[in-house]
């Protein structure tokens, strides 16, 4: 990225943070604050608190499987009314604003209803009203697909990857994150309450850290950070405070001299898993299964196989996917006729998590974190690794447990004693 950005800032406020007519009022000063500082403002805006939450549940009470066009249009008006009502908060602050769709803002995406991909971004009307001198704001979590013109969302918690695909495309000195909590934290705040806020954190951590269930930034929205350099500084709405900057692990190489092997555990109580009995051991019967997934638009996360242990070939193969395409996921394998045996479904599956930048040159990691669940009687199911991530699928009853008791096997918690990254791992058998 170049060294000189503009004077542009984007300031994103999530669901929490415009909730009642307060939190608007709350957004707006802070938004008329940054222009008064001298910053040109884009703010990107979520919908109302539970809005699409709500809105989620009318098209259920309809249909069981909602027509995906018709959800975008239903899901992209939460955010258009925050915009608007903050654009007429702004104006009684004596400022001019101007809200706009993600359309009108110019969001281009692919045409994948409800998970649709930015897949450019056109702000000449964004920079023509900066230019007025005016505050823009941007429905967050939705755009417009070229193909169709049709209106698109970006799946749940994309207003974060609007922000950021505004920042880049304006070049704005920061994406500013602002939510609930007062940044990204050792671990989700709501479970471990001595978890410690990250000054920092690397884009590769922050992704491994959104991908396994920490929501507090969509996975997409780092993603795209990380691909176009965008700063992103995730803070609290409701106190003043320095927040998490996500950034490069070489700036962190510089300013950072903390640097825990294992930076945080987070967790996932959003996934279901599909476990299909009695598939043919051969080559292409994977490909085939996975392909189907891929085209229908099923992210797969954890997957296991096991090895036929008798003579008739036919082993087991169990795969996580987000509760939200379980019915697509089923509806996926049936229409490839028999595959299997037999299919089961297990609904509501937990996830627990360690991330860190440092677990690349520490081995024993992996064996201290089944140790720990194991001491809790926690039954690991399934597992799956990256150089900075072990993952365990574990009961969803148990996830909070286990989390409390990585966090402080750990020792990540806020008032330890953090030595410098250890030459030897500590207390590790492996
Ligand atoms: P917003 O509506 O502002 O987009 P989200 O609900 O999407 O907010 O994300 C913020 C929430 O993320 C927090 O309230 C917190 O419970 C949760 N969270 C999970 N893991 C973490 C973590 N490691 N650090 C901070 N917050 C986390
Ligand atoms: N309102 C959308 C959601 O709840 C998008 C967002 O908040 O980022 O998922
Ligand atoms: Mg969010």
């Amino acid at each position: 990225m170049s060294e000189a950005k503009s004077d542009i800032v984007v300031m994103k406020f999530g669901g929490t943070s415009v909730a009642g007519p307060e939190e608007i009022k709350r957004a707006a000063r802070r938004i008329v604050a940054a222009r008064e500082g001298g910053s040109r403002v884009v703010a990107v805006l979520s919908a109302r608190g539970k809005t699409t939450d709500e809105l989620v549940e009318q098209a259920l009470e309809i249909s069981k499987r909602p027509d995906s066009r018709e959800m975008d249009m239903l899901l992209s008006t939460g955010e258009r009314i925050s915009c608007a009502l903050c654009a007429m908060a702004i104006h009684d602050m004596g400022h001019q604003a101007i809200s706009l769709t993600g359309s009108q803002a110019g969001i281009v995406t692919d045409s994948s209803h409800t998970r649709a991909k930015i897949i450019d971004v056109r702000a000449d009307r964004i920079s023509e009203k900066l230019d007025e001198d005016r505050i823009v704001l941007v429905a967050g979590f939705q755009g417009v697909s070229t193909d169709s013109l049709d209106v698109t969302t970006l799946g749940r918690g994309g207003s974060d990857t609007t922000a950021v695909a505004l920042a880049a495309a304006l070049d704005a000195s920061v994406c500013e994150i602002y939510t609930d909590v007062s940044g990204v934290f050792s671990a989700d705040p709501r479970i471990v309450s001595d978890a410690r806020k990250l000054s920092m954190a690397s884009y590769e951590e922050m992704l491994e850290m959104s991908a396994s269930g920490a929501k507090v930034l969509q996975l997409r929205s780092v993603e795209y950070a990380r691909n176009h350099g965008v700063r992103i500084h995730c803070r609290s709405s409701f106190e003043d405070g320095p927040g998490t900057l996500v950034v490069s692990e070489e700036e962190i190489g510089k300013e950072n001299v903390e640097q825990p092997f294992v930076t945080a555990v987070t967790h996932s109580e959003g996934e279901s898993r599909v476990t299909l009995t009695g598939i043919l051991d051969e080559p292409g019967v994977a490909g085939k299964i996975f392909t189907a997934l891929a085209d229908a638009g099923v992210n797969v996360d954890v997957i296991i196989q096991n090895e036929p242990v008798g003579d008739d070939a036919l082993a087991d193969l169990s795969f996580t996917v987000d509760r939200s395409d379980l019915t697509t996921a089923t509806d996926t394998i049936a229409g490839l006729g028999g595959i299997s045996q037999g299919v089961r479904t297990d609904e509501r599956i937990g996830k627990v998590s360690i991330v860190g930048a440092g677990m690349r040159s520490h081995p024993g990691v992996a064996a201290k974190v089944f140790e720990v669940l194991g001491e809790r009687e926690i039954n690991i199911e399934m597992i799956s690794t990256s150089p900075i991530k072990i993952s365990c699928v574990i009961s969803a009853d148990r996830v909070p447990d286990a989390v409390k008791a990585l966090h402080e096997a750990f020792e990540l918690e806020a008032d330890a004693i953090r030595p410098e990254a250890p030459a030897d791992p500590p207390t590790v058998t492996s």
